[in-house]
């Protein structure tokens, strides 16, 4: 990744030292050097090439090759070569550097209080691109003429601003406009930004929600420190209890609300600031109704100059919370916003430099002291991820919940970011979009498209219709290959995929898995047993209906008490006795959702996962011992990890805490148990562990120090999330394999020579 980066000013600077003539030019496919001069100033520049790299820039490999001198005069930057098919990429947006933080604070600056102030080491990039490569004309920024100053800055070599593509300033640039929910988009915008900023610092303040255009799209913002604002933006955006996310000023009020490693730290201030799941404190000044229910809370560091200015006039934490309502895509343009958020926000900071691709701000935590990512978006995608091996193009169509797509080409894949739930159109809209963008930023005609095997997904109904040959993924085999992807496995492992929910080969629900395999073919050597489960979907819903499951599967007919209307579980306990709109599963995830409303956690949910992470919050973490007994039937093929024992236990255990942290310990003792049966009979000790349950902090934890103890080789996941925003890498590179292997037949097989 050396586009937008400030490489072509590196290299110019190091041949001029150097003495080196020839020049440097930005193709479709990285950057080009012709260099002319002694054999030992050419070493020294192929040395440094690496070594002093711009810190945006990834250097994936250099290849070099003699040429006769053609006795160049000088060094130069050559505009850029647009008639190219190879592979180039796409930076992804960069958080606000040190230099430019540093100028709109400094009342000497010219960029003073200039909230659109970027240079070739920060500031938007994808959210801004229509076409590659990536100059000033094919970003939205070409609305925008530079004043003479900022042109002179992007024409000099050695400017930290030179051939930075948003480069402005308060004479040039975009501007803000403030308007009042019901208005509309106004004729013009002012770059004197800083007057607004107070106003809108004020209205929050005073309790007013704000629609706040930033770098990806809308943020709905509020005082975070107010009962009632928080409690009126949850009701408007109907969000009763799902976590919201806050901005804090810096890391020192960060450190009031949550207590953060140094490792978080570094997370929170790096190059993607996304937003990070950190242990909060239990008396802070931030509301409660921030993020009822769970011992943690989400924060990110203001990651734009007009974040940075808002904070600089005093506020501490602001709720910055997506702009959508419920789960629809985040709204991106100033009409759309005032359109769409109209009922949500009292007012709209509004600004004029258009977003091109909208993108969700990233989430991601620390589990065993290593960043993971569970929502990959802003700063994170587009990157591309290197498969070490070249591949055929492949559409991969994702999962449902937590959409993305990806494409490969050459040795890359791009996995798009997080989409969303596709299950609404609104959604599919952008899923589309999104595609068509990518696949003509990357010049990619897919020869297969990947999908899940669920028949009613719109993610397998597209892939159906695109006539393309289609290769249908099983959702679990997926995990573990998006874990093995990522981690440049290709031969045989243990995989352990623990899930909420998965299509399985025989029809019935999947997601307590382990499985023998590798990329083209895996087998399932044990999973949970199957439980009945009554009503689908209204069972994700209603952990209540999952206790009586796996209560009756376990105590028979001995009533279960449970803060639920006789009527509605004598209907639930009718459909289990008749089998009528009934499903076996065998998901970890499920498992979870029943011991937390045995427990009397949670009954009922507002959103995913929502018992689990309650269930993991009031766990009492010093207990660390072997949990309660599993049995493991190992003479059934596949095996079957029957969890009644564990459940009989956890209803004589007179403490909630207690029985979460040995629940947890179950599990953990559970998956290094088999682990360690199918190394003895398969001889494989390198696991990999994928599926959403392993969001769960304490659960990973406790399975990769058990696994390691017993000197297993793990393998997790940390760019790519563990849940079903990771499905679609799997997808592509197993559909890579069949083609291989030549169970699918592609028009198009992939150039093996480079
Ligand atoms: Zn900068
Ligand atoms: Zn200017
Ligand atoms: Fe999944």
């Amino acid at each position: 990744m050396v586009q937008g980066v400030g490489f072509r000013p590196f290299v110019y600077r190091l041949a001029q030292e150097l003495g080196i003539g020839g020049y440097v030019l930005n193709s479709g496919a990285g950057v080009v050097v012709e260099a002319e001069g002694a054999a030992r100033s050419i070493d020294i520049l192929l040395e440094r090439l690496r070594c002093d790299a711009p810190p945006l820039a990834v250097i994936a490999s250099i290849s070099v090759a003699d040429i006769a001198p053609r006795g160049h005069q000088g060094f130069s930057i050559v505009e850029s070569d647009l008639q190219t098919d190879d592979f180039g990429q796409v930076s992804p947006d960069v958080a606000i550097c040190s230099d430019c933080r540093r100028e709109i604070l400094d009342p000497g600056d010219r960029r003073y209080r200039y909230p659109f102030t970027t240079c070739t080491n920060c500031g938007p990039r994808f959210t801004i691109i229509r076409s590659l490569p990536f100059d000033r004309a094919t970003t939205t920024m070409a609305a925008f003429q530079m004043c003479a100053r900022c042109d002179a800055e992007y024409r000099r070599p050695a400017d930290r601003r030179f051939h930075a593509e948003g480069n402005a300033c308060a004479q040039c640039g975009p501007g803000v406009a403030l308007v009042a929910a019901g208005g509309e988009v106004p004729a013009a915008f002012t770059r004197m930004a800083a007057p607004v900023l107070t106003d809108v610092t004020r209205l929050l303040r005073e309790g007013a929600i704000v629609a706040i255009r930033g770098l990806g799209g809308f943020h709905l913002a509020c005082d975070a420190t107010s009962d009632a604002a928080v409690g009126l933006l949850r009701r408007r955006k109907r969000r009763p209890e799902k976590p919201l996310a806050l901005m804090v000023r810096d890391e020192f009020v960060a450190a009031r609300i949550a207590d953060i490693s140094g490792a978080e730290r570094k997370l929170m201030a790096g190059r993607e600031h996304p937003i990070v799941t950190v242990p909060r404190k239990d008396r802070s000044v931030i509301s409660n109704a921030v993020a009822p229910g769970s011992n943690t809370v989400g924060l990110m560091l203001p990651y734009t100059p007009l974040h940075v200015l808002l904070f600089d006039e005093g506020l501490e934490a602001l709720v910055m919370t997506s702009g959508n309502i419920s789960e629809e895509p985040i709204a991106a343009s100033n009409a759309e916003a005032l359109d769409r958020l109209g009922n949500v926000a009292d007012w709209f900071l509004l600004h004029d430099r258009e977003i091109h691709i909208p993108i969700d701000d990233s989430v991601a935590h620390l589990i065993d002291g290593q960043p993971r990512v569970t929502r990959r978006a802003r700063s994170y995608a587009p990157q591309a991820l290197d498969l070490g091996t070249p591949v055929t193009e492949i559409l991969a169509c994702g999962a449902e919940l937590k959409n993305t797509f990806c494409l490969t080409k050459d040795r890359s894949a791009i996995l798009s970011p997080h989409i969303g739930d596709l299950s609404n159109y609104e959604t599919l809209t952008t899923f589309e979009r999104l595609l068509g963008h990518l696949r003509k930023l990357h010049r990619i005609t897919p020869q297969a498209v990947a999908h899940d095997l669920h028949p009613l997904y719109i993610s397998t109904r597209y892939a159906k219709q695109c006539g393309l040959p289609a290769v249908g993924v099983q959702h679990h085999h997926a995990h573990i290959a998006s874990c093995m992807a990522e981690n440049g496995v290709r031969e045989r492992v243990i995989g352990v995929a623990m899930d909420g929910t998965g299509f399985g080969l025989d029809g019935r629900i999947w997601g307590g898995e382990f499985f023998a395999g590798d990329l083209g073919h895996f087998d399932r050597v044990a999973h949970l047993r199957y439980v009945p489960l009554a009503g689908g979907d209204a069972a994700i819903r209603e952990p209540w209906r999952v206790a009586i499951s796996y209560w009756r599967d376990a105590f028979g007919d001995r009533p279960l008490a449970l803060p639920v209307q006789q009527a509605r579980r004598q209907l639930v306990e009718t459909m289990l006795d008749r089998r009528f709109n009934v499903v076996d599963t065998s998901s970890c995830g499920r498992l979870f959702d029943a011991v937390a409303s045995m427990l009397g956690v949670r009954h009922e949910v507002t959103f995913e996962a929502q018992a689990a992470i309650e269930l993991e919050s009031i766990a009492d973490r010093s207990l660390d011992d072997e949990g309660y007994p599993v049995v493991i039937d190992d003479s059934a093929d596949p095996w079957q990890i029957d969890f009644r024992p564990a459940i009989h236990h956890i209803m004589l255990e007179r403490d909630a805490h207690i029985a979460s942290a040995r629940f947890h310990n179950t599990v953990a003792a559970m998956i290094v148990e088999v682990c360690s049966r199918i190394r003895a009979t398969r001889g494989l000790d390198r696991v990999c562990l994928s599926g959403g349950v392993f969001q769960n902090v304490l659960l990973t934890e406790r399975t990769v120090a058990r696994l390691r103890k017993r000197q297993f080789d793990v393998m997790l996941h940390s760019a790519v999330p563990c849940n079903d925003g990771g499905i679609s890498l799997g997808q592509a590179v197993i559909a890579n394999e069949r083609i291989l292997r030549g169970d699918i037949d592609v028009p198009c097989h992939p150039r093996s020579d480079r």
